[in-house]
């Protein structure tokens, strides 16, 4: 089986451990370089992409996943976890940093102007079935992707009809929503797939 991280610095680890489990992968917490060295792919929770930014340059993790993610590394980063994967953030904190590996545009708290947290049936491309129960809290939205950015998968009912939540470039996926939190496996399954591919 794959060897998968889950970068566990801050969130729902818990969540995407037993989601991966699930999915047939070999999970490991990744809190050290030494870790990172040590698995074939990472996740990055949901949880507060500031908070991250500051523990990934504590923990001495920027440099050595910013170099794995440069050599192909599959990663997927769930709402927080998208944030670190983009290359633009707005209404971003000054100081919060991410890896800039998905050339797209994301709004932090986007949702959450009104309502911390949202739902609303997604379907995402690649995957088969019915359309993923996803569950938005303080979540970004894409508001630009670049050419190579592939979109799997946008809202389409309600206020935030139409914006774009899921999203792959190469071996790097993200999502707005939590699929962690809802039993839902088929999207770990879909990534661990794709990190047996990329092997
Ligand atoms: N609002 C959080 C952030 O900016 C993301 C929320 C989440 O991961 N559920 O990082």
């Amino acid at each position: 089986a794959p060897a998968v991280g889950v970068l566990a610095l801050q969130g729902d680890v818990r969540e995407h451990v037993a989601a991966l489990v699930a999915a047939g992968a070999d999970v490991r917490p990744v809190r050290r370089a030494a870790e990172l060295d040590a698995v074939d792919a990472l996740v990055i929770p949901g949880g507060e992409s500031t908070t991250i930014s500051k523990l990934v340059d504590i923990f001495e993790l920027r440099e050595p996943i910013d170099k794995r993610i440069a050599g192909g590394m599959p990663v997927y980063g769930s709402c927080a976890g998208m944030i670190m994967l983009a290359a633009r953030v707005l209404d971003g904190r000054p100081d919060q940093r991410g890896f800039a590996g998905i050339d797209m545009t994301v709004r932090r708290n986007a949702f959450g102007r009104q309502v911390d947290s949202f739902e609303a049936p997604v379907r995402i491309s690649g995957v088969a079935g019915d359309p993923f129960h996803a569950v938005f809290i303080r979540a970004p939205w894409v508001e630009r992707v670049g050419a190579g950015v592939e979109v799997l998968g946008t809202v389409t009912e309600g206020p935030a009809d139409g914006r774009i939540v899921a999203v792959r470039q190469g071996a790097l996926l993200a999502t707005s929503f939590h699929p962690e939190l809802t039993g839902d496996r088929r999207l770990h399954a879909y990534f661990v797939d794709l990190v047996r591919d990329t092997r």
